[in-house]
């Protein structure tokens, strides 16, 4: 059992004609893959053809089960107003957890107009999503989404669960020493298996090492996702499987562990 805690309903890569179409291939890819259930990442670009936003994804998902959404506040265009919005979508269960874009918008995630959010999430034990590290041709982003301010962010509210997606690539290992004795950060897995982000963090033993490291530190806080459509399902499947763990920490891995941080009610046929 898998479940991908990391997708995108986008057609960046051409590999559909409408956002429609990338939702029917995605459901078809999570079937060849033994995917039984999504978290979907609406982006935090609103109303485009190319990547399906909130509305949008609750429109494609209908009431198909086991496909779950995070929201994504807009920080810079509309800073803590969307605070009410976020609110009620969190306590009717709408969305699951918030997901922040540093590093695509130019904003570090001590910013100000973040800490409502902040508050909210961590009153309703709802998790936190950060990007983090480079975007495919850019290196200067890195710079707003760099650890050491997710840091100062879980240490400010202790009972938030804190979630780094990405591993802040190509930094894997000032990553890792930065967040090492912080509890309550938590792991999200995608990308970490895409060419290029492997070339560039050291090669797939330096991924392994690092993963291995952080799942033996933190076994429940940990969780598979994979960035589809721009990175490939299968890669990141193969990646975990390659760890050599346990039969019981995969597990964990692929899907326990996202079940027990977004509290995800998973329909089982
Ligand atoms: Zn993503």
């Amino acid at each position: 059992m898998i479940i991908d805690s990391h997708v995108h309903i986008s057609i960046y890569n051409k590999n559909a004609v409408s956002l429609e179409e990338a939702f029917e291939l995605f459901l078809k890819v999570m079937e060849k893959n033994g995917i039984i259930s999504a978290i979907i990442i609406p982006d935090n670009i609103e109303g485009g053809d190319g990547i399906a936003d909130l509305d949008k994804a609750i429109e494609l998902i209908g009431q198909r089960e086991n496909l779950f959404l995070l929201g994504s506040p807009q920080i810079i265009q509309r800073g803590s107003n969307e605070l009410g919005k976020y609110q009620r979508l969190l306590k009717e269960e709408k969305i699951k957890g918030l997901k922040f874009f540093p590093g695509h918008d130019p904003y570090f995630p001590t910013d100000e107009r973040c800490l409502p959010y902040y508050e909210l999430c961590e009153k309703l034990d709802i998790p936190v999503l950060f990007h983090t590290g480079e975007n495919s041709g850019d290196s200067e982003c890195a710079k707003w989404n760099d650890p050491k301010h997710i840091v100062q962010i879980a240490k400010k509210y202790l009972k938030l669960k804190v979630i780094i997606t990405h591993y802040y690539w190509p930094k894997l290992d000032y990553c890792y020493e930065i967040t090492k004795d912080v509890s309550n950060i938590y792991f999200e897995l995608a990308a970490l298996a895409d060419k290029e982000v492997v070339e560039k963090s050291g090669g797939i033993e330096k991924i392994r090492e690092i993963l291995r490291k952080t799942i033996f530190d933190r076994p429940a806080k940990v969780i598979f996702g994979t960035d589809w459509p721009m990175c490939e399902i299968e890669n990141h499947i193969e990646l975990v499987k390659s760890l050599g763990l346990s039969k019981e920490i995969e597990e964990k891995v692929f899907y326990k562990n996202s079940i027990n941080v977004y509290k995800l009610d998973i329909v089982k046929h």
